[in-house]
């Protein structure tokens, strides 16, 4: 725990949501939003589908890389076959400590600063991301594989920067640090372990952050597992811009495993929502059973492949294999 601390910036994020957005009047409003898929599942380029999650967010020339995939050079790849550039990507955000959301950054961070020395230069994380976790006899190995992956990154000289609550990263763009849990959403798979004074506690993924777009048609939120529980992070998104109105949910939600009272709740405490680009381990049936609950349909609730994208004031662009194709 202590060396850790040496290794980093600890910058905390003094302001909660809502006292930011009050202190800043009518609050800072994106305007033109795009977010592309990275890596998911389903692969309509070079078949460089992973177990995974990445995606590049770009608001008003802004561009931000939030997690890097599972193997170390699929995204890279996945970028390549795109013809995205994300060299001058200078913030990335990683999720959570989970290895799927984890693995590009440094082959990313390495191939890229050879372009550009800033690229991929400020990473983001929440608060929680470097505890041990155990399995349940609590010994051994922690199974987190973070704390060394940071050691690597900051030997690239880049900078990690914790936070404890949310933080507006650029004009309209925050994150959200760690989400209170007002739901009872176990949107993740337990069974590791969190030691707090000698005794173990099933981990919760305290760190899980995620990234919400303050919208003047509303809020964009764009998440990597959704460990935190999507109906704890939308509540926390609508805390920290004021705004109710959901526009779009991309990434993954963890509710493949998901009985279908909880897709039902979900569905009514997302209510309204206009598109949904499920990645990752939102599931299929449960992309498809949203879709029905939400009132959407195959050009507005979509399973995310590679490359597959968001954009307001447009919509989903799905690709071949994912969507409609008009
Ligand atoms: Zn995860
Ligand atoms: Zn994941």
């Amino acid at each position: 725990m202590k060396h850790w601390m040496a290794w980093t910036l600890l910058l905390l994020a003094a302001l909660t949501g809502t006292a930011a957005r009050a202190a800043s009047g009518a609050g800072h409003q994106a305007q033109a939003v795009k977010v592309t898929t990275l890596s998911t599942m389903l692969a309509d380029y070079e078949g460089l589908g992973e177990w995974g999650y990445a995606a590049l967010v770009e608001v008003d020339g802004r561009r931000v890389l939030f997690d890097t995939g599972a193997n170390p050079d699929v995204v890279l790849k996945n970028t390549e076959a795109l013809h995205i550039d994300l060299s001058t990507v200078e913030d990335v955000v990683i999720s959570h400590f989970h290895d799927d959301h984890t693995g590009g950054l440094i082959t990313l961070r390495k191939a890229l600063m050879q372009k550009n020395p800033g690229a991929l230069s400020h990473l983001y994380v929440g608060e929680g991301i470097f505890e041990p976790r155990y399995h349940k006899d609590g010994k051994g190995e922690s199974e987190n594989g973070f704390p060394a992956l940071a050691k690597a990154y900051l030997d690239t000289g880049g900078r990690i920067q914790q936070l404890s609550g949310p933080a507006e990263i650029a004009s309209g763009v925050w994150l959200t640090g760690p989400v209170p849990r007002g739901h009872a959403e176990t949107n993740w798979n337990p069974g590791l372990f969190i030691k707090t004074g000698g005794q173990l506690f099933p981990d919760t993924l305290r760190e899980d952050t995620s990234l919400v777009i303050d919208t003047a048609q509303g809020v964009v939120i764009v998440t990597g597992c959704g460990h935190a529980g999507i109906m704890n992070i939308a509540e926390h998104a609508k805390a920290i811009t004021g705004d109710a109105r959901l526009v779009a949910v991309i990434g993954g939600i963890h509710l493949f495993a998901a009985r279908d009272a909880v897709l039902v709740e979900t569905a009514a405490r997302l209510k309204g929502l206009s598109y949904l680009l499920a990645a990752h381990c939102t599931g299929i049936e449960a992309t498809v059973r949203l879709r029905e609950l939400l009132g959407l349909d195959r050009r507005t609730a979509v399973v995310a492949a590679i490359g597959s994208s968001f954009t307001l004031g447009k919509g989903i662009e799905a690709g071949a294999i994912a969507g409609w194709v008009g």
